[in-house]
């Protein structure tokens, strides 16, 4: 298996956005060709210091979703409406808006992303509670489990 191949760019990305975007180009179904990592970022977990609601990114390393660590300990309604999220983005690509990744899940994966304010921040995307099994086993079955079976 070769190691995820590296885009990284010299300056995070951080910013002000809610999620960071470069070099995407396909769609959600061809990306799954190959399998999609979870990965601990300490980038993630420095945009996360900044903005709470900012717990995730993708276009950060091929084909890898990154996520801070206090992803790890949100509710599963939020860890996988996150997750969901930034997959929309791995498919829709680096150009495309909020809007149209979620578009993405919901087309490919049949899940819709809800946006909640709470706790563990405004505008945070989730997941309806009886969506979880639905998504948990998906996520199994496409191989993104790294970081969620700790
Ligand atoms: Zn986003
Ligand atoms: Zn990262």
């Amino acid at each position: 298996m070769p190691q995820a191949v590296s885009t990284r760019r010299k300056q995070p990305a951080s910013a002000q956005t809610t999620c960071v975007r470069n070099s995407g180009d396909s769609r959600l179904a061809a990306n799954f060709k190959n399998p999609i990592k979870v990965l601990h970022c300490s980038e993630a977990d420095a945009e996360h210091r900044k903005a709470k609601r900012q717990y995730a990114h993708t276009f950060h390393l091929r084909n890898v979703i990154c996520v801070a660590s206090a992803w790890i300990n949100l509710p599963e309604e939020w860890k996988y409406g996150i997750l969901l999220h930034e997959i929309g983005h791995l498919g829709a690509g680096q150009d495309a808006s909020e809007r149209s990744a979620n578009k993405d899940v919901k087309e490919y994966i049949g899940v819709k992303i809800h946006y909640r304010d709470g706790k563990y921040g405004n505008r945070l995307e989730s997941i309806k509670r009886s969506d979880v099994s639905f998504v948990e086993s998906w996520l199994k079955i496409q191989g993104v489990r790294n970081a969620i079976s700790r």
